[in-house]
């Protein structure tokens, strides 16, 4: 799986996403190490926005009800209604949760309209990382 078929899956998925908040739609993809794939989309919750959750960590709940421990790729696209924006970078909490789940994660994503594959260290130059003493 390339990089340009992974964005075109976020894609599909992404007019199921559920924003009626914001309008904005986002859909990804996440490639695991067995080759296979789980996907999400944004989806805004109505009382309390802050239960309100991400493409990228709604493909991961998927993909963990599933097994799928260790992950190779993620894409994602976004936009408003139907469009995709040419830049479009994981928010905070994804990157966090990115970081504490699977922190060498490659992230596919569109940055001035061109598809590029990123790392986490890309995103994040001073990483929060709990010392777990265990
Ligand atoms: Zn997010």
């Amino acid at each position: 799986m390339n990089n340009e078929e992974l964005i075109e899956m976020a894609k599909k998925v992404k007019v199921n996403a559920f924003a009626y908040q914001t309008g904005y739609k986002v859909g990804a993809a996440v490639l695991s190490e067995n080759n296979k794939i789980y996907l999400g989309v944004n989806v805004e919750e109505k009382c309390l926005p802050n239960l309100s959750i991400c493409a990228e960590r709604n493909a991961f709940q998927n993909a963990f009800t599933y097994g799928e421990r260790n992950f190779l790729k993620i894409a994602l696209v976004g936009g408003m209604g139907d469009k995709i924006d040419e830049t479009l970078t994981p928010c905070g909490i994804c990157l966090q949760y990115m970081l504490d789940l699977c922190p060498n994660i490659k992230i596919v994503v569109y940055i001035n309209g061109i598809i590029e594959e990123k790392s986490l260290q890309d995103f994040i130059s001073v990483p929060f990382i709990l010392n777990d003493k265990k």
